[in-house]
């Protein structure tokens, strides 16, 4: 088998410190070294990348890559959720016949933003695809009311049923689970049986939690502008969401659905804004199956209050990182949500941002034993990222305090894109 060795000025292997003059070695599509080239090194650099930065394929934990035609987020920043999901809707109607080409699109463009494992939401009638990635799809599923909870059982289990065993080849590995979408849009019975089937089929779960205050208004007293909005879907689409808007959750919280959803096989807790400290704290104790996803530039867009990212660290909530999608994020660069959380957090260590997008976001997709790190045995899944002609006491500031581009990315071990020439 041949071994290919990269060469670069800083290697980032996410589980250990940076090594500078490092190499990464690559046989058989996985990592087998990885260490500083002066220390007696490789025996043979094949390849001297120069200023640049190997690190970890970056991992989006959560992305909607049917919004990816758009080429600004919808409405303006600081629009209120339930304003936002009106115009989302619109737009689905109106862009129906693009959604499709919008995937491809949006998986492309992940690769070029050096991220080698994308989450997407997927809606129901999405079929498996050859993705030039690693693709978790995740199928959207809303039943706010009782008469919809057996039409959406029925779509679960058809998707899972269709859905290929997860098997990996040389580029990308597409994998299954279930969404949720809100504790607004999905009713408890349709919960129950979705937790229940992530249980029996070993498939992970992605809800939107703890999004928007309006969200927990809606919850705690079945009021606000979200059951306005659920009002008004109840009388454009006729008696059958006869009992939308009818709040099936009432007087409840956030904890509520974490309690609901920790039997799941895994759960990732989509945005999580609003979760309180004792929220929080239910996460940390479970970190080993359920995550949070924080989506930076997204919360940006909303103006939501500032998130609770230290406090998340602090309780040892695992924490993946996501860029939503184009409808409330400029594009999919997951290495500016990570400059972002540089600049927001600044009482984040910089290593720990480079978890966030990489080592940490596989665990919250439960594929930490393949992907997420630069350690040997795992998939060599790169990123390769340029660096400014400088030094920095922490090399990490290179990587973050900085505008240079993702240059290349490797899947498998083999380049996948590079912005020189496009090879896949
Ligand atoms: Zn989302």
């Amino acid at each position: 088998m041949t071994r290919l060795t990269l060469r670069a000025r800083y290697v980032f292997p996410a589980t250990s410190d940076s090594i500078p003059d490092g190499f990464v070695a690559i046989e058989g599509g996985r990592i087998v070294d990885v260490g500083p080239c002066r220390a007696g090194g490789p025996p043979a650099i094949q390849n001297d990348l120069g200023n640049v930065a190997i690190i970890p394929g970056l991992v989006n934990a959560h992305a909607h890559l049917d919004f990816s035609r758009l080429s600004a987020p919808l409405g303006h920043r600081g629009i209120a959720l339930p304003d936002w999901i009106r115009l989302a809707m619109a737009y689905r109607r109106q862009a129906a016949d693009q959604l499709p080409s919008a995937l491809f699109e949006g998986l492309s463009e992940c690769l070029r933003h050096g991220v080698t494992t994308v989450a997407d939401i997927v809606q129901p009638g999405w079929s498996p695809i050859a993705a030039p990635l690693n693709l978790a799809a995740f199928l959207e599923l809303i039943g706010p009311t009782a008469d919809r909870v057996p039409v959406a059982i029925q779509l679960a289990n058809t998707y899972l049923k269709n859905a290929a065993s997860p098997g990996e080849n040389s580029k990308g590995c597409v994998s299954f689970g279930l969404s949720p979408h809100a504790p607004y849009s999905v009713h408890p019975q349709l919960l129950t049986a979705i937790v229940r089937l992530s249980i029996e089929k070993a498939v992970p779960l992605a809800m939107h939690l703890a999004e928007s205050p309006e969200e927990l208004e809606l919850l705690q007293n079945g009021t606000g502008p979200l059951r306005d909005l659920l009002d008004d879907i109840k009388s454009s689409r006729g008696p059958l969401v006869a009992e939308a808007g009818a709040a099936p959750h009432r007087g409840s919280r956030p904890m509520d659905f974490l309690r609901s959803l920790s039997p799941a096989f895994r759960a990732l807790i989509v945005h999580g804004n609003y979760l309180s400290d004792d929220e929080i704290a239910f996460l940390g104790t479970n970190a080993l199956r359920m995550a949070a996803v924080y989506c930076p530039r997204s919360h940006d867009w909303f103006g939501h209050q500032p998130y609770p990212l230290e406090n998340m660290l602090r309780a040892g909530v695992t924490v993946g990182l996501g860029t939503d999608g184009r409808g409330s994020a400029p594009d999919l660069n997951l290495l500016a949500e990570m400059r972002l959380i540089a600049k927001l957090h600044p009482g984040v260590g910089l290593d720990w941002v480079l978890k966030l997008g990489t080592l940490s976001g596989a665990e919250a997709l439960g594929r930490a034993d393949s992907i997420g790190s630069l350690s040997p045995g795992k998939r060599a899944d790169l990123a390769i990222v340029a660096l400014p002609d400088r030094d920095a006491k922490d090399p990490h500031e290179l990587l973050f305090d900085s505008e240079k581009p993702v240059t290349a990315c490797w899947l498998g071990g083999e380049q996948a894109w590079a912005a020189d020439r496009q090879l896949a």
